[in-house]
């Protein structure tokens, strides 16, 4: 391919702070806040229009009572700002058990459930006004594009990042830089080391012994949907999972191919378990009426979305005419649908699986099988199941040099871009609850060692934070 000269020179160092944390999802925006309360100066840039990320921008807005710190006060503010919604089973009879039903079909029909959403629109105006709050100097509408680095003896240091926004490109320093992007961008840019998303995964996880990469997403509402004649049609007409309608409009030439999937057998992740499979499924969100749809970028896909911008925009094209061609479909053929419309889809398509850092110790299955303890743990043993190893309950510990990528020594990462295997992802590392405690635990980190003058792989971690 041709290659074309570009101009070199020098970029206005335009900001600087203590602490400058890249992406405000979960991992960046606690991480930030805490920083912040901690008393030292903080700058988050975030390329869309509020904090977030996947649970405001992507519409993953699912709550739940809270982990403690950051978390918990964000799911009590989100609630004192009417911004949860409830949905059970007196406002959603027979949805419990239900096949269209994205969390509630597994439950006994007609068995209790509750399902707490919070608004994502409504939660990404609460999160900014907290960083506002808190002194955070928040840049939205700002691409991270590139680090300045200094190369050491031993490790590297990174001076500054390069990001554009509508003054143009221009530097930010900063002492301690925070990963928040949730695809590892600044290990990337930084020349640290990374295992690429999409790898083997364990036995375990295979389906058919073949092996898939677990693919992005894209979340959508629907508002005004009447879910009383919804549940009609499906008793009425003996058609549960929408086959017949969805036969119909086949017929007629009205679905795309692709777009119905059926669901995948076999067990685990890609089996009965999987969320976000690529068929009809639903859920209550925000508001009556409306609810949230899941669109994956298909399996036999192999994208790389967080590193091929072919492979992004082909999956942003692909899923789009999905949405719209289900959008339509629903209102045309499902009775229920009728006076619905798409009311919202999110910003961006999400990567479940991006580069994974590579860290002073990385994050394993095998940590959780031996139960490992660590002298640095962040948090006292966790339990949690893990879908990845037949559903098995376990307890563990994370080391604190989880979150200190190799090779640089004043960044510390959060969220997804934490380091850890790809069999550790499914509902563990990548959840949205720890990945705002990972982000506390980054703030307090790097607030410490502005104040003590230390990098953080200096930092003697002696006691859980959580
Ligand atoms: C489709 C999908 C569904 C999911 N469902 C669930 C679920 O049901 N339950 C659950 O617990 N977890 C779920 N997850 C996982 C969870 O959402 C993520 O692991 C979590 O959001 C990661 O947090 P993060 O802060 O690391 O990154 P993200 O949430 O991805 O946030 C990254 C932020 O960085 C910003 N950013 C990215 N690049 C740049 C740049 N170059 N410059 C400036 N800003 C940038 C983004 O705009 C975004 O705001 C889901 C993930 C996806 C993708």
């Amino acid at each position: 391919m041709a290659s074309i000269q570009v101009p070199g020179g020098t970029i206005p160092v335009e900001y600087s702070a203590d602490v400058v944390v890249i992406g405000a999802g979960p991992g960046g925006f606690s991480a930030a806040l805490q920083a912040a309360r901690m008393g030292v100066s903080v700058l988050v840039v975030e390329k869309l229009d509020m904090p977030g990320g996947v649970h405001t921008s992507g519409f993953q807005g699912s709550a739940n009572e809270g982990v403690g710190g950051i978390h918990s006060e964000l799911m009590q503010r989100f609630a004192a700002e009417g911004y949860i919604y409830q949905a059970d089973e007196n406002n959603h009879p027979d949805w419990a058990g239900n096949p269209l039903s994205h969390y509630e079909r597994m439950k006994a029909a007609g068995s209790e459930f509750t399902r707490l959403t919070f608004n994502p629109e409504g939660a990404g105006c609460v999160m900014a006004d907290m960083l506002h709050e808190a002194g955070v100097k928040a840049l939205y509408g700002t691409t991270f594009v590139d680090c300045v680095v200094e190369a050491g003896s031993g490790n590297d240091t990174i001076r500054a990042i390069i990001v554009e926004n509508a003054s143009g490109r221009l530097a930010i320093a900063g002492r301690i830089f925070i990963e928040g992007s949730g695809t590892g961008q600044v290990v990337a840019r930084a020349g640290a080391p990374f295992v690429a998303g999409g790898g083997p995964q364990p036995e375990t996880a295979r389906w058919d012994g073949v092996n898939r990469p677990i693919p992005g997403g894209l979340l959508w509402t629907m508002s005004g949907v009447n879910y009383q004649s919804l549940v009609r049609h499906q008793k009425h007409a003996k058609d549960p999972l929408l086959e017949k309608v969805i036969a119909e409009a086949q017929a007629a030439g009205d679905l795309p191919d692709g777009l119905y999937r059926p669901r995948m057998g076999g067990k685990g992740v890609y089996g009965e378990a999987y969320i976000g499979h690529p068929t009809l499924d639903m859920s209550p969100m925000a508001a009556k009426g409306t609810y949230v749809l899941w669109q994956n970028v298909p399996y036999d896909m192999a994208l790389r979305m967080d590193s091929n911008g072919d492979d992004q925009a082909t999956a942003i094209q692909l899923l789009r005419g999905y949405i719209n061609a289900e959008g339509k479909f629903l209102k045309k053929y499902v009775p229920g649908f009728e006076d619905a419309s798409i009311a919202s889809i999110g910003r961006f398509v999400g990567v479940r699986d991006g580069r994974h850092p590579v860290g002073e110790h990385v994050f394993c299955l095998d940590d959780v099988r031996a139960g490992r303890r660590f002298r640095d743990a962040v948090t006292k043993p966790m339990s949690k199941i893990f879908f990845w190893d037949g559903y098995r309950p376990y307890t563990f510990e994370v080391s604190f040099r989880s979150f200190l990528p190799k090779q640089i020594d004043n960044l510390i990462l959060t969220g997804a871009s934490l380091s850890f295997s790809y069999e550790t992802i499914f509902m563990v590392m990548r959840n949205f609850p720890w990945c705002t405690q990972t982000g506390e635990i980054a703030g307090f980190a790097a607030a410490r060692c502005i104040e003590k003058k230390l990098g953080p792989k200096e930092l003697e971690w002696t006691e859980p934070y959580f």
